[in-house]
């Protein structure tokens, strides 16, 4: 294959990361807690003692520096917005008025509050005006066309069997507890979550209006209609696997699955033809809407529409309504003490829902062309140390490597902010009463996104705001992508030395990267189509090293019997792994041909990557919320992120000289690599 060649002729030489004029500063030594011995707990060890100074705010589930500098940007992206909406002279569907408005009825709270639950009026009116099951579809369409997902959810997703195409995909979406074991397992903690969602809902619906008698036993006929819906629905693992939802249907063939539904009405409500490309993820779960349409009461249908109308908006409703449903979901289930403060809400809604406006002021006033170009660089130096990593594997056949280095040869990278930003100059946003307004960008949001079905894809959209302090690969455009607002201190820095670069953000994109190459990300080609390219002994290999990381995972626990699914975070832990060892063999590169970098404190240049990376990655995570993530998160708790692939590295037992029979050291026997 040409592109293999290709590859192969680009410059070995190490590229200079940022040029070095102004002294860089390095890691922050006062962070460690050097009572721990590295090879003992290197979480502990690496920042035990900033997690010891900085306690885990009283608003959030977790922290670290990272989680810190994501709460930071919405300070800044907070002045953005306090500017706009009190420019009162913004032209109508300029981006000023457009956030600006958004914002500024957002956080007139008297507003909201004096309004109190009227605004959900016409849509309970909707539902309870509906005399048969035709007029409770056409309420159901007017909840998805501002994204109340109840039922099912119909969204554009990139067609996996020619990825330059977008079809409608229908996935399941028919409960509102984090995860279907939370409706169907026998434990105490999910019968008392149960109990505790029964209670949270009736009190919503009195909130709402309603007596106390009609509402608990609203809050029964909810549960019940949730938890068919949830034993319909695929597990969290079973879902990562892409070829367990591969169902294209056709029309007729949607129409024999749920007959109960009027289809062409609902296609034509969406403005959709009928014979639009169509994929549904859960056809099993999609015959259980079919049995509840035939078997469910029509009251309770009614009670079940607007329990989901009430729980999807909550948050732009009046204070004792966002209180309740943060006393359930972000208190008990969290474990979350406090609310944030409002302005904070309202900066993460307008992010939310209308990312690219605020994120093109924002990336304006804080995102340099000079860290654009140097994220570029980096990925550059990334891509070019994966390539050399997979070539040196010795499992793999130059067969299966050739068709791997066709798929490093497409790796596209996005960085900071899209090159072509979305119009938002027809959201309908007003300043009204906030509920309203919410309501539009949602709206916004839906018709953004349905007007891509059909059509073929158009590459230039993201699926993260600029703002956002994270990234994604995308298996389908084989993309990776880096928002702005993970480009910052303390993950990519322009006044810190390459040791502190390389070990947050370099590991960031050699995740990313890696997730090209994870158990998920392996099943799609250089095109982004899901099609086996790996030979039957290649992929035997691959699967027996992915087990290897799953087991290790299975014995993770964060509480005496629960402990991390080996098979959920699986992905994860392989583009953590892959991610570390990438990003190291590119600093070690970085090096080459230079004097070597000083010691900082004692510590070598590897070491100080390594603690740069543990620093990174090792969030603090309440108990609670660390229990929802066992069950719903395909990422592992930040102390496994840290301990799991580092105690796996050789290179970080040579970098501490860790005895082999230190626990960050596992054994010959037992140590995983993939990549
Ligand atoms: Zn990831």
């Amino acid at each position: 294959m040409h592109i293999l060649k290709v590859l192969l002729a680009l410059s070995l030489l190490s590229i200079p990361l940022f040029s070095q004029a102004a002294p860089l500063h390095g890691i922050d030594v006062t962070d460690l807690d050097r009572k721990v011995d590295p090879c003992t707990d290197f979480y502990e060890f690496a920042n035990g003692a900033w997690r010891a100074n900085n306690p885990i705010p009283a608003t959030m589930p977790r922290w670290s520096k990272r989680w810190a500098s994501g709460e930071a940007t919405k300070g800044q992206l907070r002045e953005i917005l306090d500017q706009a909406s009190q420019q009162k002279s913004a032209p109508k569907g300029s981006t000023e008025q457009i956030i600006g408005d958004y914002y500024g009825a957002c956080m007139d709270e008297a507003r909201i509050n004096a309004r109190g639950i009227d605004a959900l009026k016409p849509w309970f009116a909707a539902i309870d005006g509906a005399s048969d099951i035709a007029g409770l579809q056409r309420a159901i369409a007017d909840m998805h066309d501002v994204s109340v997902t109840v039922l099912f959810s119909l969204s554009a997703s990139t067609d996996r069997h020619k990825p330059t195409w977008v079809l409608a995909d229908l996935s399941a979406s028919g409960f509102a507890l984090p995860d279907r074991d939370y409706y169907l397992k026998p434990d105490a903690r999910f019968k008392e979550a149960r109990e505790k969602y029964v209670e949270h809902i009736a009190r919503m619906f009195v909130l709402a209006g309603w007596d106390q008698k009609s509402a608990a036993a609203a809050a029964h006929t909810v549960i019940a209609m949730e938890t068919k819906f949830a034993d319909a629905s695929l597990d969290n693992v079973t879902l990562r696997d892409p070829n367990a939802t591969d169902h294209n249907t056709t029309f007729p063939q949607l129409q024999a699955m749920v007959p109960h539904i009027d289809w062409v009405e609902y296609f034509n409500h969406l403005h959709l033809p009928t014979d639009v490309d169509m994929n549904v993820d859960e056809p099993k779960y999609m015959q259980e809407v079919e049995r509840q349409l035939q078997q469910t009461p029509l009251a309770d249908w009614k009670i079940y529409l607007k329990w989901h109308v009430l729980n999807s908006s909550a948050e732009a409703l009046a204070a004792p309504l966002v209180e309740q449903n943060f006393a359930f979901f972000g208190k008990y289930l969290r474990g979350t003490p406090e609310l944030k403060p409002r302005w904070k809400r309202c900066v993460e809604s307008t992010d939310e829902y209308l990312g690219e406006a605020l994120g093109k002021k924002y990336v304006e006033k804080y995102f340099p062309p000079e860290a654009k170009a140097r994220a570029q660089e980096m990925v550059r130096n990334l891509l070019l140390a994966t390539r050399d990593d997979i070539l040196s594997r010795p499992w793999m056949s130059e067969e299966t490597k050739e068709r791997a280095m066709a798929k490093i040869a497409t790796f596209s990278p996005k960085i900071g902010y899209p090159d072509k930003w979305k119009d938002y100059s027809r959201a309908a946003i007003q300043r009204r009463v906030f509920f309203e307004d919410y309501l539009a960008a949602r709206r916004f949001v839906v018709e953004d996104d349905r007007g891509t079905i059909g059509k073929p894809v158009d590459r230039s959209r993201w699926g993260m705001t600029p703002p956002t302090s994270n990234a994604y690969y995308n298996p389908l455009w084989n993309e990776i992508v880096f928002p702005a607002g993970i480009l910052q201190p303390p993950g990519f820095d322009n006044n810190a030395i390459d040791a502190v670069n390389y070990g947050s953000i370099g590991v960031v994109i050699g995740h990313e990267i890696s997730h090209g190459f994870d158990d998920q990300g392996a099943k799609f080609d250089y095109l982004g189509r899901l099609r086996n390219w790996w030979t039957d002994s290649d992929l035997k290999q691959f699967q027996e090293r992915g087990a290897c990381v799953a087991d290790q995972f299975e014995h993770y626990f964060i509480e005496p019997g629960i402990h991390h699914n080996g098979k959920l975070v699986l992905g994860e832990s392989i583009a953590d792994l892959g991610g570390a060892k990438i990003a190291l063999m590119a600093f070690k590169k970085s090096l080459e041909g230079k004097p070597p970098p000083p010691d900082i404190d004692g510590f070598t240049p590897e070491q100080q990557f390594f603690i740069a990376w543990a620093q990174w990655r090792g969030d603090a995570i309440r108990i609670e919320e660390q229990r929802v993530m066992m069950l719903a998160d395909p990422h592992p708790i930040g102390k496994f992120r840290v301990i799991g692939p580092l105690s796996n590295m050789p290179e970080f037992q040579q970098a501490f000289s860790c005895k082999p029979d230190s626990p960050m050291v596992r054994p010959a026997d037992k140590r995983c690599e993939v990549w």
